[in-house]
Order: structure tokens, then C-alpha cells, then sequence
């Protein structure tokens, strides 16, 4: 392992451990460094109410993650992920009783459509023939850098030039003027408008049918997979892959600066007063007003992305409550007890008033409610209470773990400081006469840098209304951000 790593990815989120593990796929010797006690950002899971009962902490389900090739391409289930998939993806029972529902099965989403207005069953076809002819090149076109030439080359191929007008209007319509343009019931306005608001979109803005589509068709296609044992197992494995290609993630250690010298990521500081060099790149998987805020200084940056951050705008906060449950729900829609995640919200029009008064600073008066069951997981949870205790580089019994016990990842700074070899130190440039053939060396893996901060991700919890014995509830508020490289909710 040498002193000074190639990369230092800041911030052990998912978009950060997919572009560490991509770095290291290359060859590059690689430095994650978290803030928090343990990994994943949010994608995180563990005991949040009573003792066997894991809750997903952010993030829950993840379909773009099954729909993503680089994500396919790290063959996490070698390292210990298992997808599960509830029998229904999604459903929305309205206060009539019927139940639109997202199922694999086409035929099973088609006749809950046609329960709403005869008819709706085919528009709902129709929508997701329309997916499988282009859905992946606009995929494709969303996950990759700006601008998508070549995505977008074969999403003009695949349409042909007769439909290519036609579609550009269909991707720019709110998510009402698509169900409008399709629908007769409710139903089918309620599946793709719930989808629509999981981005953090309303009713009536422009692009919002298209992202309530594509979440919506991901769903059909793939389902919504969950990490069997919670969202931490996301985590685990892309962390148990970088390090089996000598990677390393070292937690309760927040940077606090990027040096620049020369017009080049050099080196970071940590809180803890350490300067660790980087030889190739620096990776910032924190957020914007973080990373151009305080982490770069000002006169390293050019104008224009000083004057964006002055319009810099972070999504909506999310409220979200944990419950450990003595039963299941007695949903009065059969289907909702079948499904992996539930939305309610009585009408569109009922969405509209919600975003409006979320956009106006009010407190909706009648919120969207997304639940997701949860299923108790007793001897998950007793091996992640295990791990959090290493991650804070304590054994089980509350003592200090060497370092050299522990996995690199682990390794806090109290358990670096036995073992100074875990974290590198002062950063030195490599001398001069190595320069050129180091840069000769960067070409090939600087391909691999262009694509790791955009992939699509997603898993989430899959749980099931098991339940068993509590009745705790505990609220938290999560400020939630949207995912710059597409991820939805
Ligand atoms: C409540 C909630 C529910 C969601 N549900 C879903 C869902 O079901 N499906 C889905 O696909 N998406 C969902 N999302 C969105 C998804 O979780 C995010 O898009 C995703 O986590 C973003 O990943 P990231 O790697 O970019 O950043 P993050 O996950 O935010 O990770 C950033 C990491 O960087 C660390 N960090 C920040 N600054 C520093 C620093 N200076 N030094 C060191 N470390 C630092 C942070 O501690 C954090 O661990 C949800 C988000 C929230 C909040």
C-alpha cells in the first residue's frame, strides 16, 4: 500500500462507493473517507425502535440500481447482496376501495387500471411499450455526463424521426397532462403521479410525467428491489468489494479542505489535522454547497459556478416516522398488504394542493404518505449491533479493538492512531522524473473517472408486516436532497 493514494473519494455515500470501486476496478489505489461513524450516507439501515427490528434510516428501494449496467457490473451479490422484490411493487388503494397497483406481471397492473375506467389496462400498455422501445436510451441519456451524445444518438435511432417530435413533447409534460393525455380513471393518474413526487416533482410541473414514467416502468420491469436485511447491506457489499480490490474506507474522519495547487486537487485535509496526498484525483461526493461552500476555497473556482451556487436550491425535507408495529396493517385494499411500498393520497388533485403548499412554506394540511412495511430481521440485527460496535473500533465487549483486528473500513481514528499505516499522512508530491510516465498512466483510467459520478442507483428495504411484539414509535425528520446523477425514491 503506498503512502499517498491515488483518489481520495470524499464521502462513503453510494455514488461515491460505486466510483471507488470503478477507480479500483482500474488499478487506482484508493482512499474513502466518511464523516459519519460508518459508511453508506443514505443508504443506511439499523435498530431504530425496538431491538430486532431494522429500519431502513434514508433511503429505502431501488430499481434504478437494478437498471443500472455499472451498478449490474460490480456483481455485488459476490460480496454478499441479495435483491429481494415484494410480490407487488407499488400500490395506491383510493378511498373507493379499488387499488392501482404496480405488479411485474403486466396483466396484474393492467386490470387494476381497468377497474378505474375500461381501457386504462391498454393506455397503461401502450405507456410501457413506449418504455421498452425507448426507456433504456433515455436512461442511458439520463445517467450519462452532459451532454448524452451518444445515449441520445441511439434514443433518436430507436424512436425513428416520425415519433422523435412526438416524444420530446411527452417528456416535458406534468405528469397530469400525461395521465390526461391517456387516461380515463384515476388509477393510472394516481401510479404515475405518486411515482412523479417520489423526485420530489409535483402534479403540474414540466418533466414530472416523465420521471412518474420511467419510475413507474423500472417498477414494472424490475420491480422495486430491496436489499434483503436493509439498505446497510447495499453498503456492505460495495465496501467489501473495494476492499477486496485494496481499497479502503475510513470512517469519523470528515475532510475539511481541498487543496489546490497549481489549478489541481492535490492533497485534502481531515478534522483531525492530518493532510493526506492524492496523486491522481480528488472525488467530492458531498454536496454542492459543501464541496464550492468551504471544502475548495473561493479564488480556486471559476465565476460561473460561484454565481450558480448563489441560486443553489436544496429539495424539499422529508418527514419520516418509524414504526415497530404488534400487527399487520389492516389495509381495507387487499393489495396493499401485498405491496412493498404503499402511496396515499386520495386524487391529483389532492397531490396539487399538497406540492402547492409545500411550495408556498405551508405545512401540508393532508400529506402524500409513502409507507414501506418493514419486517422484523432478529439475527440481522444482532450481527449489525456487531458491526456498528467495530465501526467505532470497540469489540463486543466494549473494549478497544487493535487496529490491525479490525477491517481497513473500520478503522476509526482513535484505532488509527495505534496503527499508523491505516490512515496515509502529510501528502507529498511524487518527484519529477516520475511525472511523465504517471501521466502516461492516468489516460486509460481517467475513462473510468468520466463515468463513476453518474450512475443511477437505487435498492432499498424490502420488508415485510411480520411483526411481532412492540408498539414503540419514534419520529425523525430527514432533510432530504435530490440525487444530482438521476437516482429517484
Ligand atoms: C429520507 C430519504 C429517502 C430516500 N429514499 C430513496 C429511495 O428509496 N431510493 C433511492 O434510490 N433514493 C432515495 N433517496 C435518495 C438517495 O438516498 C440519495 O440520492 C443517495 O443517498 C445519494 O447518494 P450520494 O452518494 O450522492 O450521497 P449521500 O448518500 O448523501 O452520501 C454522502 C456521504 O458523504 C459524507 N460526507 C459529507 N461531507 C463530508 C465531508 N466533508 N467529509 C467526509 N464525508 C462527508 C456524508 O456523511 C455521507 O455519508 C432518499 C433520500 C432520503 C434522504
Amino acid at each position: 500500500m503506498t503512502e499517498n493514494p491515488d483518489a481520495v473519494v470524499i464521502g462513503s455515500g453510494p455514488n461515491g462507493l460505486v466510483a471507488a470501486n470503478m477507480l479500483a476496478d482500474e488499478g487506482w489505489d484508493v482512499l474513502v473517507l466518511e464523516a459519519q461513524p460508518e459508511p453508506g450516507g443514505a443508504v443506511r439501515s439499523g435498530e431504530l425502535t425496538k431491538p430486532g427490528f431494522v429500519h431502513d434510516r434514508f433511503s429505502a428501494f431501488y430499481p434504478l440500481a437494478a437498471a443500472s449496467p455499472v451498478v449490474r457490473g460490480l456483481h455485488l451479490e459476490d460480496f454478499g447482496l441479495r435483491w429481494r422484490r415484494a410480490p407487488l411493487a407499488l400500490a395506491h388503494p383510493t378511498p373507493d376501495g379499488a387499488c392501482a397497483v404496480l405488479s411485474t406481471d403486466l396483466d396484474e397492473t393492467a386490470a387494476s387500471l381497468d377497474n378505474y375506467a375500461p381501457g386504462d389496462g391498454a393506455a397503461w400498455r401502450e405507456l410501457y411499450a413506449q418504455w421498452q422501445r425507448a426507456g433504456r436510451h433515455l436512461i442511458d441519456a439520463l445517467l450519462t455526463p452532459f451532454p448524452p451524445v451518444r445515449a441520445g444518438g441511439r434514443l433518436a435511432a430507436a424512436l425513428g424521426p416520425r415519433e422523435w417530435a412526438r416524444f420530446a413533447r411527452f417528456v416535458l409534460l406534468p405528469v397530469r397532462a400525461m395521465a390526461d393525455d391517456s387516461f380515463r380513471g384515476t388509477g393510472g393518474a394516481l401510479l404515475l403521479a405518486g411515482n412523479t413526487l417520489h423526485t420530489d416533482l409535483g402534479p403540474e410541473q414540466t418533466l414530472g410525467g416523465m420521471f412518474g414514467w420511467v419510475l413507474a416502468s423500472l417498477g414494472q420491469e424490475h420491480g422495486f428491489p430491496v436489499p434483503e436485511g436493509g439498505s446497510s447491506r447495499l453498503t456492505d457489499a460495495l465496501v467489501r468489494r473495494l476492499e477486496a480490490r485494496g481499497g479502503r474506507v475510513v470512517c469519523s474522519t470528515p475532510v475539511t479542505a481541498i487543496e489546490v495547487r497549481g489549478r489541481r486537487a492535490v492533497a485534502v485535509r481531515t478534522a483531525h489535522g492530518d493532510e493526506i496526498g492524492v496523486r491522481r484525483a480528488v472525488l467530492a461526493d458531498v454536496g454542492a454547497p459543501a464541496l464550492y461552500g468551504s471544502l475548495v476555497r473561493p479564488e480556486h473556482l471559476p465565476p460561473r459556478i460561484l454565481d450558480g451556487m448563489r441560486r443553489f436550491r436544496y429539495d424539499h425535507a422529508t418527514v419520516k416516522i418509524d414504526w415497530a408495529l404488534d400487527a399487520k396493517v389492516p389495509w381495507s385494499a387487499e393489495p396493499a398488504g401485498r405491496a412493498g411500498t404503499v402511496h396515499l393520497g386520495d386524487s391529483l388533485d389532492h397531490l396539487t394542493e399538497y406540492s402547492a403548499q409545500l411550495v408556498t412554506g405551508h405545512v401540508p394540511a393532508r400529506p402524500f404518505v409513502l409507507h414501506r412495511p418493514a419486517r422484523a430481521h432478529a439475527a440481522d440485527a444482532r450481527s449489525r449491533g456487531c458491526q456498528s460496535r467495530e465501526w467505532r473500533g470497540e469489540r463486543r465487549d466494549g473494549s478497544a479493538a487493535p487496529a490491525a483486528d479490525l477491517p481497513a473500513h473500520r478503522r476509526t481514528r482513535a484505532s488509527r492512531d495505534t496503527d499508523p499505516r491505516a490512515v496515509p499522512r502529510v501528502g507529498v508530491r511524487p518527484p519529477r522524473r516520475r511525472r511523465a510516465r504517471r501521466l502516461r498512466r492516468q489516460r486509460r483510467p481517467r475513462r473510468a473517472l468520466r463515468r463513476a459520478p453518474s450512475q443511477g442507483f437505487g435498492v432499498a428495504e424490502y420488508r415485510y408486516p411480520e411483526l411481532s411484539d412492540a408498539k414503540t414509535k419514534v419520529t425523525r425528520a430527514s432533510p432530504r436532497r435530490r440525487w444530482a446523477g438521476g437516482s429517484g425514491r
